[in-house]
């Protein structure tokens, strides 16, 4: 089990106050001062690594000499008190005899990631040296860079420590402890990281709970880009500690192809099971060999289940948003079998709309599409099968339907002024079901409760999308509410931050 080791870059109160929830605590005495030295390694006692980084290796503190540096590094390393010491490949001439500290031979490369055959000779010129812990560090310019990591750290024969900085490279800081690295580096909070893409202590220990990874936790994660906001690691991660499951979600941004992806992660990592979300939902079907007729039909994939099977794992691909929107719409009209026969009015004719006009007409219900782009509606009427029309939305107030769903982004932060209908096409009684969750609560909610409607927020198509993920990977039902209160916390903590 890896260990989780706070780089301290300054000696505030609260960053202190994070290194002792650490295993381990990284001294960058570039940051600190030399002259902290004696203090914090006393109150680190066993658990610190002295790390005095000269510039070009991403240290801050230009002005102390070559020579000086590397003296306070050898009596570091013939210190009982200190657990390690990073020393520079380079500098391991300077690695006294008979030293008393763990000693770890590190790299650091700020521009890019090297081809995974030069890493693997970096990490073999790293193991010849006199060291007990090899560390390389690279930028991962896109995700395919988190490979040459993962692939350096498979043929490790000492102890290592390998990640890849910045925000494509941030999940390597998780992975590689599934990969048996020695450890993984955390920053105090947020914004007070020593590197690019380094997370905070309490998300690495909260969120993703890194002491628990091991070789046998099953990975999963969700990819898109952007995808720093999604929050779908908060409720899976929620939902694994809530079944006991041994599993962690995390969030992948990729740029590229999103099929080969999948198939390297699946292939090189051992992935038990990826999200997908924008922009990656119709390209990343090209990976798979099997798609749910639903999904084939909607023409988008946002969950893709890894099934071992003899002669290699079969990738299969469904819509779980189809099948959230869809019930949390009919739970609302009241219950199995209410949409069949039902009119429902949907805004909107993009990836949420195609899955809920899809699924709504197979569940027998007639449907309206009205959006902004008609020719866009028309397209998409003309695929579904069932009773579909096309309307303008500013026809809606004319129409007669008992439902209306918004799959337009009108309303969404920073639009909340917004409705994509005019309050005078909501009638009481009608169900209002809205996709967008951020809000809240949008204006078109409000607009529905103050003429009576029965109304549904956008947060239960989000935590049933998830949900039937959840069962889909596990075979177990999911933990609906805890998911549900962890999205909750996720749009708080979203608020606060702006
Ligand atoms: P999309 O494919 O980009 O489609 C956007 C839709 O919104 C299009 O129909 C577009 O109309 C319409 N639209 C955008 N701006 C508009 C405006 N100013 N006035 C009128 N119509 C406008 O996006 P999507 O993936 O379908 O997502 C749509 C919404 O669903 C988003 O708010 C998203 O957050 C939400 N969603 C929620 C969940 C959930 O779990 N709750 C899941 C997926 C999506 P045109 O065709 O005219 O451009």
């Amino acid at each position: 089990m890896g260990k989780i080791a706070l780089a301290l870059t300054s000696a505030d109160d609260g960053s202190l106050a994070a290194a002792e929830r650490a295993d381990l605590v990284e001294l960058r005495l570039d940051h600190l001062g030399a002259p902290s030295y004696e203090a914090l390694v006393d109150r680190f006692r066993g658990r610190c690594i002295v790390t005095y980084r000269k510039p070009d290796e991403g240290g801050v503190d230009g002005d102390v000499s070559e020579h000086v540096r590397l003296d306070l590094l050898a009596r570091a390393a013939a210190d009982e008190r200190v657990w390690a010491v990073d020393f520079e490949l380079g500098c391991h001439g300077h690695i006294p005899a008979d030293p008393k500290a763990k000693i770890i031979v590190s790299s650091h490369d700020f521009e890019f990631t090297p081809h995974a055959s030069d890493l693997a000779s970096m990490r073999d010129e790293i193991e010849s040296t006199p060291c007990d812990i090899v560390k390389i560090v690279t930028t991962a310019r896109h995700e395919p860079d988190c490979f040459a990591v993962y692939s350096v750290l498979k043929g490790a024969s000492k102890p290592i420590i390998a990640l890849a900085m910045g925000e494509f490279g941030s999940p390597t800081r998780l992975v590689s402890l599934k990969l048996g690295a020695e450890l993984t580096f955390a920053a105090a909070a947020e914004g007070k990281g020593s590197a690019p893409g380094q997370l905070a202590l309490d998300e690495m220990l909260g969120l993703y709970r890194c002491r628990e990874i091991t070789a046998a936790t099953s990975l999963y994660g969700v990819m898109g880009d952007p995808i720093a906001h999604s929050m779908s690691p908060a409720i899976h991660n929620r939902a694994y500690v809530e079944a006991g499951i041994d599993a962690v979600y995390l969030p992948f941004r990729v740029a590229g192809d999103p099929a080969e992806f999948v198939r390297r992660m699946v292939d090189e990592v051992g992935l038990a099971g990826m999200s997908v979300t924008i922009p990656h939902k119709e390209a990343v079907m090209n990976c798979l060999d099997h798609i749910d007729p639903v999904a084939k039909r909607i023409g988008a994939v946002n969950t893709i289940v890894v099934d071992a099977e003899r002669g290699g794992p079969k990738l299969k691909g469904y819509n779980s948003d189809q099948r959230a929107a869809c019930d949390s719409i009919e739970k609302a009209m009241g219950g199995e079998g209410s949409l069949a026969g039902s009119t429902v009015a949907v805004c909107g004719a993009g990836g949420a709309a195609r899955a809920i006009v899809h699924g709504l007409a197979d569940r027998g219900a007639r449907v309206i599409v009205a959006n902004r782009t008609r020719s866009r509606a028309e397209t998409l009427a003309a695929e579904a099968a069932g009773t579909v029309e096309v309307l303008d939305p500013s026809e809606l107030p004319g129409a007669s339907f008992a439902a209306l769903a918004n799959a337009t982004s009108v309303g969404m932060h920073p639009g909340e002024t917004s409705s994509p209908v005019d309050p005078s096409a909501l009638k009481e009684g009608m169900v209002v079901f809205d996709s967008v969750y951020n809000p809240l609560e949008t204006k078109l909610m409000s607009d529905a409760r103050a003429a009576g409607c029965v109304v549904v927020d956008g947060l239960e198509m989000f935590v049933g999308q998830g949900a039937v993920q959840f069962e889909l990977w596990t075979g177990r039902p999911a933990p609906a509410g805890v998911m549900r209160s962890a999205a909750l916390d996720g749009l708080r903590a979203r608020g606060r931050k702006g």
